[in-house]
């Protein structure tokens, strides 16, 4: 059965190579943690990021040597680059000349019309595109006045920096607009989504570890893509950046938006199970981690339920006592011992990708 969830409209804009809007695949960015200016440090963690299928990576611009790491560290990566800065718009200048790809600002801190003004001028010459990312603690205080920090307040700031941004002509815009709490960061992400149709960058921000910001983030981040909304996300979690795109990319495959690498589906496992499969699933999914390879595999403890329940599946093993079964398609292909399951099993699935062109 496919269910097809319909996009909302919107305009297309390009970060560097990475187009965002309108048709372009939804794509998912990470944030480094590295200091910026340790440009080894943070060239290797993109180069992770990179692997892991990160597509546009940010970093942090605290200060002027972070500004001026960028033309050393885009020269070494290979995906498109936005600089995240608060406070000071001098940074953003030094960012753009730099050759960053991207920027991201925050409307509640960035400070007068006329130092908005230099750095939408200065973006639009270099062509790029800006982020107005608003952030549910950080509102402009007159919109908490009046409003709270609600959803109304996140919306208003955002356009209200938007419609800045257009007075000084530029145009070229995505928006963002995060609360830590689910409910408000859906409520605020619908509320804009009908009033503009710029590109969306969705994500819930501070979400937290990796369980509490994994279900947090699918909930938040799925929600919206579900209804049709994003046309970029960051998954925000306190750990490493690399689980970041790994769980954006879940959470894009559940919905079925877009597949890369492998959907592995495993059962529980329950009394029936007579064979490790932890152990399996665990080595299996650490063999692919990295690849791009759009097949279905199924993982099960038993043959009761095994081919028949995963019957979707391009190939899998059952379980049995001390052997499993391997199956394509819900057929059974043959018997195969424990300790060589994972093997065959990974053999096999190179074979299927080989066929299939890849
Ligand atoms: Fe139990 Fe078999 Fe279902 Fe796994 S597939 S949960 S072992 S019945």
């Amino acid at each position: 059965m496919s269910i097809n969830i319909s996009r909302r409209k919107s305009r297309e804009i390009s970060v560097g190579t990475v187009k965002i809007g309108g048709d372009a695949p939804i794509a998912v960015q990470s944030m480094t943690n590295t200091f910026t200016h340790d440009v080894p440090a943070t060239v290797k963690l993109i180069h992770r990021l990179e692997t892991a299928g990160c597509e546009i990576v940010r970093v942090a611009v605290p200060d002027m040597q972070a500004a001026e790491a960028i033309r050393s560290v885009k020269q070494q990566i290979h995906i498109p680059l936005i600089a995240d800065v608060h406070f000071d718009y001098r940074l953003a200048l030094a960012a753009i000349e730099a050759g960053a790809d991207g920027l991201r600002i925050n409307p509640g801190n960035i400070g007068q019309d006329n130092k908005v003004k230099a750095v939408a001028d200065l973006a639009r010459e270099y062509g790029l595109p800006i982020r107005v990312g608003v952030n549910a603690g950080s509102l402009p205080k007159d919109l908490v006045k009046e409003y709270g920090v609600t959803p109304e307040a996140m919306v208003k700031g955002a356009l209200r920096h938007v419609e800045l941004l257009h007075s000084f002509d530029f145009h070229d815009i995505k928006i963002s607009i995060k609360a830590s709490d689910v409910l408000v960061t859906l409520e605020a992400y619908r509320m804009l989504a009908a009033r503009t149709d710029l590109p969306l960058h969705v994500g819930v921000t501070e979400a937290g570890t990796l369980y509490s910001g994994t279900v947090k983030s699918a909930l938040g981040i799925g929600m919206l893509l579900y209804e049709g909304i994003g046309d970029t996300l960051r998954v925000s979690l306190t750990r490493d950046p690399v689980d970041e795109v790994r769980v954006g990319y879940e959470i894009l495959k559940a919905l079925k938006i877009r597949q890369r690498g492998p959907e592995i589906i495993s059962c529980p496992t329950c009394g029936r199970t007579r064979i490790n499969l932890f152990k399996i699933v665990d080595q299996v999914e650490s063999a692919l981690i990295n690849s791009t390879i759009p097949i279905q595999i199924a993982i099960m403890g038993c043959v009761v339920n095994g081919p028949g329940e995963a019957r979707e599946a391009d190939i899998g093993i059952a379980g049995g006592e001390g052997q499993g079964i391997l199956f394509k398609k819900g057929q059974v292909i043959k018997k195969i011992r424990e300790e060589d399951l994972v093997k065959v099993l990974l053999e096999e699935v190179k074979k299927v990708a080989k066929d299939a062109g890849f």
